[in-house]
């Protein structure tokens, strides 16, 4: 009896915590930004080098991570986010989802600079398939600097990464204890820790390792999605650019675009993505040229409404929704992949 008991605390011990408490296995794929980012001194959080410090120093300054999860770390690229291009774009999914495919892997962390990551996490979002969590994180000051903001950032980052609460949840973005949805995510602030917002609220927080949530998105994304990172071909999309709406414009900004080949060009206009009367017979023309024209807002918040401010049903132009400049470019170039037809493009743009 009593050697069946002993035997039986020997299993308990031994057994639970490999079985009931096993680690999740995250990935930390770094692509750079100031999140690896160094100074000269302690006081420079703002002047310093993005882009230097590599994957496996990032994850020895925050051990903690390892309490998380099992914890290892892919150098994918070693740049400052705003010089990212359709290639790096690509080539970074390429790798995400070699990653989600392996049976292995339960999370994904992708370290990156901040200028552009909510680009980066929305394309993520919308070709990668999978229901396991990526997470983008980043952070506002280089890991030199006085109350340097990454650490924490990544330790939030993993316990996101590696909680099974975060599975479907899309494509999520960790900055400042705040989860965000990568779709509607966007920097805000260009000199503050708390750069990142949605103006539709944060889906959840992560206070001491643990994830709360508090919304889901209602949108599209990763598996539900219509795009695949393994149907595109090559390492570039179709061209879209953006030309940004202020007073006194010039059509020559619009006809350039034309002129370098672009199929798309998304209309960052004032206020509802107004579009001024000496400026409309030009994309007028451009849309007959077969040049798709998606009307989105320098305005962050709000989104645009269809026929309101302009025809678009006359036109035959595409309103981007809520979506800002830069998510539409890219959900336009992706668009741009299975279809020509501004009806189908504009339900995208409600559907994702
Ligand atoms: N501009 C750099 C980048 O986006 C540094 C900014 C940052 O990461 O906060 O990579």
């Amino acid at each position: 009896m009593k050697k069946t008991f002993s035997a039986l605390a020997l299993a308990l011990t031994v057994c639970l915590p490999s079985t009931l408490y096993a680690k999740n296995n995250v990935v930390v794929v770094a692509t750079g930004g100031t999140i690896a980012g160094a100074g000269a001194s302690a006081t420079n959080s703002a002047t310093y080098t993005a882009a230097k410090v590599p994957v496996d120093a990032l994850l020895n300054a925050v051990p903690q991570i390892q309490e998380l999860a099992n914890v290892s770390g892919v150098q994918a690229l070693q740049i400052a986010s705003e010089s990212i291009t359709d290639k790096e774009l690509i080539q970074l999914a390429r790798k995400v989802n070699e990653l989600v495919k392996d049976p292995k892997v339960n999370g994904l962390v992708i370290t990156h600079g901040t200028d552009t990551m909510e680009e980066t996490a929305f394309f993520l979002n919308l070709v990668i398939h999978t229901d396991k969590p990526i997470v983008l994180v980043g952070s506002m000051r280089p890991g030199t600097a006085l109350s340097a903001d990454g650490p924490l950032n990544l330790y939030n980052a993993v316990a996101l990464a590696s909680s099974d609460s975060a599975k479907g949840k899309g494509t999520l973005v960790m900055m400042n204890d705040n989860v965000y949805a990568a779709r509607d995510v966007a920097k805000t602030i260009n000199i503050h820790t708390n750069a990142f917002n949605s103006q539709w609220g944060a889906l959840g927080t992560v206070v001491e390792g643990k994830t709360y949530w508090f919304r889901t998105s209602t949108k599209l994304h990763n598996d539900s999605s219509a795009f695949n990172i393994e149907d595109i071909k090559g390492d570039a999309l179709p061209l879209v650019q953006i030309v940004y709406g202020s007073d006194n414009m010039l059509p020559e900004s619009y006809l350039a675009l034309q002129k370098a080949g672009v199929q798309a060009i998304v209309n960052a206009g004032t206020g509802n993505g107004s579009v001024p009367n000496y400026i409309v017979p030009t994309l007028v023309k451009l849309q007959q040229e077969g040049i798709q024209i998606v009307r989105s807002s320098r305005v962050a918040n709000g989104f645009v409404l269809r026929n309101a401010e302009q025809p678009d049903d006359k036109y035959g132009w595409v309103v981007a929704h809520d979506l800002n400049p830069q998510k539409a470019r890219l959900l336009t170039a992706l668009a741009l992949t299975k279809t020509k037809d501004a009806k189908t493009l504009q339900e995208m743009f409600y559907n994702y």
